[in-house]
């Protein structure tokens, strides 16, 4: 349920009704936006009468939430979400670029990509350390000593770490190097790990699963907000589909869904998306056209011989092409490329 409360609320009459809601066993999710104030009201709210709020002085009218998730909403939340990371403030205005390799393999590897970012003016850098590999003998990642390559390198150049987490039990492992913790597609729906993000105050850049409908992506990240951190960055990255020819399927048309349905900002990764190199250009510029909020995207100084999806990484060269071609549209779109 939401409560838009009058123009002229005064805060002793915002406050009482913070009280009255707390008394009744429910949450109050105050949202103070440029146009008005409005109240957020989570638990379990069908028990409540519209009519046991819409007297409270303040209170111009109530609203019900249809939508399963509340905190994620653009009702609960008219205005858009900026999530600050490293200087670079995700959300309207923005266009993040965060780029680096798929996993960690070496100090070399990550030196030259944090060097070529730093020298570029970008401050995100991703990485995994901690890889969900679909074949149990394929590359596992680095661990720990590929999280301390990041930190170092990242320190270097004055980079921030955007790095997946595989489990609820890493958490605290990962979160000692990670400015924003990467939730994997195949971990979308891991309730127990959301539930531990939700602990931490850290960013979490929350991948669509290449099954999930947006509302469940949605609703994967109520989890996070539910459990206190509101700062979840939404990332479509291509669904699986009847086509063969690409990776997944890149579904652009998520992105002004999101947006519209959440005000938490989304980023395109269109090298999972696309699983080639050849096509990760197009896509990337279709996602600013499109309104994304940013890229996550792969890039290795040797693409041939990555340990992990060589295939889909832009070399040094071709990405550099990419950023400038980003950097000419941005300012059509009213957007700066960070
Ligand atoms: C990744 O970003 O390296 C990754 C494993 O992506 P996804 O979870 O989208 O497959
Ligand atoms: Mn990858």
């Amino acid at each position: 349920m939401i409560l838009i409360f009058r123009r002229e609320v005064t805060e002793q009459e915002i406050q009482e009704v913070l009280r009255k809601i707390e008394s009744l066993g429910y949450t109050p999710h105050l949202s103070r936006g440029t146009v008005k104030t409005i109240c957020g009201v989570t638990g379990d709210d069908r028990a409540i009468s519209q009519s046991e709020f819409d007297q409270l002085p303040g209170v111009e009218s109530v609203l019900r939430v249809l939508k399963p998730y509340k905190l994620a909403s653009r009702e609960f939340h008219p205005d858009p979400t900026r999530i600050e990371v490293g200087g670079v403030g995700i959300g309207p205005g923005t266009f993040a670029v965060i780029a680096g390799p798929c996993s960690v393999e070496s100090e070399e590897q990550v030196e030259s990509i944090a060097s070529l970012l730093g020298r570029l003016g970008l401050k995100l850098i991703r990485g995994g350390a901690f890889k969900p590999r679909s074949s149990p003998y394929s590359f596992q990642g680095m661990g720990e000593q590929g999280l301390q390559i990041l930190h170092a390198a990242a320190r270097r150049h004055g980079l921030t770490i955007v790095t997946e987490v595989l489990s609820e039990y890493d958490v605290d492992l990962v979160g000692r190097y990670a400015g924003v913790f990467q939730v994997g597609a195949r971990n979308m729906q891991n309730f127990a790990l959301l539930k531990a993000l939700g602990e931490t105050r850290t960013p979490v850049l929350l991948k669509r699963s290449m099954m999930g409908t947006i509302e469940e992506m949605l609703l994967s990240a109520e989890y996070v907000i539910k459990g206190g951190n509101p700062r979840v960055i939404l990332c479509e990255r291509g669904i699986r589909t009847f086509e063969t020819e690409m990776r997944n399927t890149l579904d652009i048309g998520a992105v002004p869904v999101a947006k519209r349905l959440s005000h938490l900002p989304i980023l395109v990764d269109p090298s999972h998306a696309m699983g080639d190199w050849h096509y990760v250009p197009a896509v990337s510029l279709a996602a600013i056209a499109a309104g994304a909020d940013g890229l996550l995207v792969e890039i290795h100084p040797d693409p041939v011989h990555a340990k992990s999806d060589g295939k889909q990484s832009l070399n040094f060269t071709r990405f550099e092409e990419l950023l400038a071609r980003l950097r000419a549209l941005a300012p059509h779109l009213d957007v700066e490329v960070r």
